[in-house]
Formats: structure tokens, C-alpha cells, sequence
């Protein structure tokens, strides 16, 4: 099958398998290449774990660590005429490298929500790890089903009063001004419930009670707090709230044993980022900034930053309120007083000098494997690719 891209809306329904594999590659030799003590964790869960800075993550772990890496997933393998999702291929790339390399790395596919899934992953880890010493939360959901069958849906709205500002349409790459509308109680309520900390607590309690945690792992999940400009959009808006109660989620289960950190990471192009009104402006823009700074990172940069300099260098590093801060490049006012000033300025038609719209497209048509160097887009190739540790 010839595989190109299908762009509908915020996301690429196609997924190039060996355009994923590429990039799988490319983010491995990225940490390969990094320095790293070997004082770092060895058996490590990361919950959401097939693309963006779960996957980066694991990577990480694996290949600055040696680390061991069981990884919960959701994704859908190819069937018929349909390739499979690029979380799938790049778990599928990531097992054969990570065999390639003596490094034990399996996979549980299914709702990370669900407790049918919590207890599958932890009967592995008892079966293959006996316990692990980190775990890396990393979900990025749109809904979450309950066990009664309840289904909460997060929405990326504003809280209290509408917001207005410059928005990108990636389909003509025009700039025109978006409003926001407030989320209500019951909106902000299923938000919370979704990207909020309830679900990491729920799997830190269950591999406690099952004794699959070692007493000195740490935990880390991921938050953003940017600049003022998208603050009534994601920090004030409701995924805000629900980033607050994971916050909140990081201190109660610090409180009851386990080291628990968020970690704020740089905003970038993700399946999820995508999809959050002003945002992507915003990242096109901080892109063509912190490049000519010569300070951009991707998420493989970021994670293996954050393992390496933040949390495995003796004392874990954080600001007063304890969060772990992989936003702090993108933070510097030289950087920020730059964005401003073109955020200001910006619009249809000076798109090509304000913002790396280039870079924004070319980030997120790789998400799905496309656009890769080295990789041959007219070649005939079998979609069907297996996870190794789903075949067992
Ligand atoms: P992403 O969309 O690239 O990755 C999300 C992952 O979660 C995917 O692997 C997806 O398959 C998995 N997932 C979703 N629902 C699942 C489910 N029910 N069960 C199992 N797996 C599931 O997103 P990302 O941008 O890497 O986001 C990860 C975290 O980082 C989020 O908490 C996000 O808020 C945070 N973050 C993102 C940015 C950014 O700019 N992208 C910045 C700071 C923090």
C-alpha cells in the first residue's frame, strides 16, 4: 500500500509505518548521543505511552538508563484499506529497536481509564518486573468512561467570561480573531474529571495495594502554564482546572509515600496540542523565536532534559512550588518579549515573517510518520505491522 497523508480537522487519519519507525529511531539515537549518569530508574511504567512526551519518555528511560519499560496504550492496529494509528507503529518500532538493544519493553493496549487495564498492567509487572521504581503519567484523552458506564468529555474553554484573540486555521494558514466560550460547572466538572489527577491517584493506589511499586519510585505527569496570552485559553481556562487538581493529585500522593511531580513542559506540536483554539498560533510563533535563539526543543529534548537534569541529578530540581519546570527556555523574558511583540504585530499577511508555519506543519504532519528524511513515500509498504509483546 502507498500511504499518504489524510489531514481531517486536527488530526491525520493515515499513519506511515515506516515514517514512524524513522522518527522512533531518530528521537533513540537523539539520547544515544546525550550524556547520562546511570543513576536513573530501571523499570519504568509510563501510562500513555505511544506518542508525544509519553513516548519521548520512554525512550528516554529505555536509552539514558538501560531502563526496563512496560508502556499502556491506545491504539488501533491496521484493518482492510486502514493503516494503523501512529501511536501503534511507533510502539511497534520502539519494541523491535528496544529488543535490538537487550532492552526489555511490552505493551498493554486499551483504556488506560479502566481498571480491567490497571490490573492487566500490574499482573505484568508483578509476572516480569516484580515492582517498578517510576511511573510516568501521560494521558492526553478527550473522554474518559467510568466504570458505571458514565462518560465525561474535557472541553478547552475558557472559565467565567469569553475570551478573544488571534486564532491560526491551519487548513489556508490565516490568521482571524477566535471567541471562546466559557465552559460550564458541568463542563469545567468532566473536564477535571478526564486531564485532572483522580486517575493518576487511582493507578498509583492500585500498584500500591498490589506491592508493584518500589517505596522510593517518583511519579511524573505533565502540566503547561505558558504565557499570559493563552492563559483564559489552557492555565485560567478549564483543562487549567483540571491541570490544578493534577497538581493537587501530585501533593496528596507525595503526602502518602510516593514521590510525586509534575513536570511543566514546553508547548509543542502534538496530536493533542493541535486541537486547542490560539494555541498553535502561539507555538508557530515561540518555534521561529526559540529557533533563532537556537534554544527549540522537541518532546525527545525535553524528556530526556527532564530525566537527566531535573529528576536523576542527586537532588530533584523545582521551583518554590515544587513543579519541575521543562518550560524554563520558553519562559525567558528575552524569548517571551519577542513572541509579544510578533504576537502583536501578526497577521494573514505577514505570516511567513512572524511565525515557523513551516516548522508547525512539517511537526505535525511527522506526528503521523510524514515528512521524514530518509524515508521512501512512493514505496509500496504492508501497513499490517505487529507489537511484538501483543503477539504473546
Ligand atoms: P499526545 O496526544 O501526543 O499523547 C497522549 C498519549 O495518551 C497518546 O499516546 C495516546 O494514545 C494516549 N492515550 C489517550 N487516551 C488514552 C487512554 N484512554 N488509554 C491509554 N492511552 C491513552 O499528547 P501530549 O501532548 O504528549 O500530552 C501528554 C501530556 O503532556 C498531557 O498531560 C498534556 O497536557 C501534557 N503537555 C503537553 C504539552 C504540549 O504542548 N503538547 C505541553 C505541556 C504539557
Amino acid at each position: 500500500m502507498i500511504v499518504k497523508p489524510k489531514v481531517r480537522g486536527f488530526i491525520c487519519t493515515t499513519a506511515h509505518a515506516e515514517g514512524c519507525k524513522a522518527s522512533v529511531k531518530a528521537q533513540i539515537d537523539y539520547v544515544k548521543a546525550q550524556p547520562h549518569s546511570e543513576r536513573g530508574p530501571k523499570k519504568v511504567l509510563v501510562v500513555g505511552a505511544s506518542m508525544g512526551y509519553g513516548l519521548a519518555s520512554r525512550i528516554s528511560a529505555a536509552y539514558s538508563y538501560g531502563a526496563a519499560t512496560l508502556g499502556v496504550i491506545f491504539d488501533r492496529a491496521a484493518s482492510g484499506s486502514r493503516t494503523a494509528t501512529s501511536g501503534w507503529y511507533n510502539t511497534a518500532a520502539f519494541e523491535e529497536f528496544a529488543a535490538a538493544d537487550g532492552l526489555y519493553a511490552k505493551t498493554i493496549n486499551g483504556d488506560a481509564y479502566s481498571k480491567e487495564i490497571k490490573e492487566k498492567t500490574i499482573e505484568l509487572i508483578k509476572k516480569d518486573m516484580g515492582k517498578v521504581d517510576c511511573v510516568i503519567y501521560s494521558l492526553a484523552a478527550p473522554r474518559r468512561t467510568m466504570e458505571d458506564g458514565t462518560v465525561y468529555t474535557s472541553v478547552l474553554k475558557t472559565v467565567g467570561e469569553s475570551y478573544t484573540n488571534k486564532t491560526i486555521n491551519l487548513k489556508d494558514n490565516t490568521v482571524s480573531n477566535i471567541t471562546v466560550e466559557p465552559a460550564t460547572e458541568e463542563e469545567i466538572e468532566a473536564t477535571v474529571r478526564v486531564m485532572g489527577g483522580d486517575d493518576w491517584k487511582l493507578w498509583i493506589e492500585a500498584l500500591k495495594a498490589a506491592d508493584a511499586i518500589e517505596d522510593d519510585a517518583v511519579t511524573v505527569a505533565y502540566s503547561y502554564i505558558g504565557p499570559e496570552i493563552t492563559h483564559p485559553m489552557y492555565a485560567d481556562g478549564s483543562i487549567g482546572k483540571a491541570k490544578d487538581d493534577l497538581f493537587a493529585a501530585s501533593k496528596e500522593i507525595t503526602e502518602k509515600g510516593i514521590r510525586a511531580y509534575i513536570s511543566v513542559n514546553k508547548a509543542l506540536v502534538t496530536q493533542s496540542s493541535a486541537a486547542i483554539p490560539i494555541v498553535p498560533l502561539y507555538i508557530s510563533i515561540l518555534y521561529k523565536v526559540m529557533k533563532a535563539h537556537n534554544v527549540h526543543e522537541g518532546c525527545i529534548e525535553q524528556m530526556c532534559r527532564m530525566f537527566n537534569e531535573k529528576i536523576f541529578c542527586g537532588e530533584t530540581k523545582t521551583d518554590d512550588t515544587g513543579r519541575i519546570r521543562m518550560d524554563d527556555l520558553e519562559m525567558q523574558d528575552e524569548i517571551q518579549t519577542e513572541v509579544n511583540k510578533l504576537w502583536s504585530e501578526i497577521s494573514s499577511d505577514n505570516l511567513d515573517t512572524h511565525a515557523d508555519l513551516e516548522g508547525y506543519h512539517q511537526d505535525f504532519y511527522r506526528l503521523f510518520g510524514f515528512g521524514i528524511d530518509g524515508v521512501d513515500y512512493d514505496a509500496d509498504i504492508d501497513p499490517d505491522v505487529r507489537i511484538p509483546s501483543l503477539e504473546q
